[in-house]
């Protein structure tokens, strides 16, 4: 542990186990919960840094696998880190490139050194184990940094997740050996599938490990919500609470409130920005497509209680345009405003947990 990282938990809800928080990094701070949006290759796509610090983004997601890929880690490291190198001078969080590897590689082998697998750019072979990523993410100069895990698909049988489960056990204590910076935080990551009894004991085994914080992995991978649910109302709650708690890949209004609900704290997800492409504007909750008809002469901003530029500046009307012209100023402005809709969102659930109205003020999310 290092004097460069804290977390203070400054309230809980009464009724549930949602907290309010604030989590110190050496780039700033993270106000929890909150919403993290993903610069999958250190860059919130089509975003300039300063349109995304008006979101209201604070902690930022970018990927291990990608940038290992293109442009590698030298290059970032040769112009000064991943903050100076994307010009992002707040907190980000690089996840560890298990996922990716497992969910993205074809020919890939996994064995207790690590995994092999071959790059989609040139074919040429990869080795990623526990140490290669920490070292990598090291030279990347993230402020969290996350722990090389296994993530078994949703339909692995039970032993195959228990297999892999103690794996990512093992590999946990190879990332902290290797891990060698103080001004980085390394996260573990609870795995175990849709088995609860493998969640517990997951949660068990990392706690033996004074981490900077705890994540649940391995869920939104093709499960049904209701097992999304199960899984991490089960596990979060037996999570350190001095410590952040981040779930991973969720960012739908329905789950993150019960994550919430549950006690978890950060949450990543590139749909804002990927639908956002598909030029569709998220609105309290729902999904709205500009190209319907319905919004070729609609001259209100696409949601009236929304403090982001486009809302402020922009019609419906004139985005339903551009998304039928495919400009690619469509793209900016709906990303924009749908990272601007999950951190307002979030910010509200933490004034409502401060307020101790959240179970009433967030009912309609909560059955
Ligand atoms: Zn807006």
């Amino acid at each position: 542990m290092t004097a460069n990282f804290s977390f203070q938990r400054l309230a809980k809800c009464s009724q549930t186990h949602a907290r309010v928080g604030i989590f110190s990094t050496p780039h700033g701070v993270v106000e929890t919960p909150r919403f993290m949006p993903v610069g999958t290759l250190a860059s919130v796509k089509t975003l300039t840094p300063s349109q995304l610090k008006d979101t209201g983004a604070q902690m930022i997601l970018s990927n291990t696998y990608h940038l290992h890929l293109q442009p590698g880690e030298d290059i970032v490291a040769g112009s000064g880190g991943l903050h100076k190198f994307m010009g992002w001078d707040g907190p980000i969080l690089t996840d560890s490139g298990g996922f990716q590897v497992f969910s993205l590689s074809k020919m890939r082998k996994v064995t207790e050194e690590g995994v092999t697998f071959r790059s989609p750019h040139d074919g040429k072979i990869i080795e990623l184990t526990p140490e290669r990523s920490i070292e990598i993410q090291n030279i990347l100069g993230a402020d969290v940094i996350m722990a090389f895990d296994e993530c078994p698909s949703h339909i692995s049988t039970y032993e195959e997740v228990e297999a892999a489960t103690a794996r990512t056990y093992r590999w946990l204590e190879r990332c902290i050996l290797s891990h060698k910076r103080l001004d980085q935080a390394l996260f573990g990551i609870v795995q175990g599938g849709i088995y609860l009894d493998l969640r517990s004991q997951a949660v068990v085994d990392l706690e033996k490990f004074d981490l900077h914080g705890y994540a649940i992995g391995g869920v939104s991978v093709g499960e049904e919500p209701d097992m999304i649910r199960k899984i991490v109302q089960d596990t979060a709650p037996l999570l350190p609470v001095n410590k952040p708690r981040y779930l991973m890949g969720v960012g739908t209004y329905k789950e993150m409130i019960m994550a919430i609900a549950s006690g978890m704290d950060i949450f990543d997800c590139v749909i804002p920005t990927r639908w956002a492409r598909h030029g569709t504007a998220m609105v309290k909750g729902e999904r709205w497509n500009l190209k319907n008809a319905q919004f070729r002469r609609d001259f209100s901003p696409i949601d009236a209680d929304c403090p982001c530029y486009t809302c402020q500046n922009f019609t419906r009307a004139y985005l339903s345009h551009l998304v039928r012209s495919q400009e690619i100023l469509a793209y900016t402005l709906l990303s924009i405003h749908n990272i601007t809709e999950l951190i307002q969102f979030t910010q509200k659930v933490r004034n409502s947990i401060l307020n101790d109205h959240f179970t009433k003020q967030f009912a309609q999310w909560l059955n």
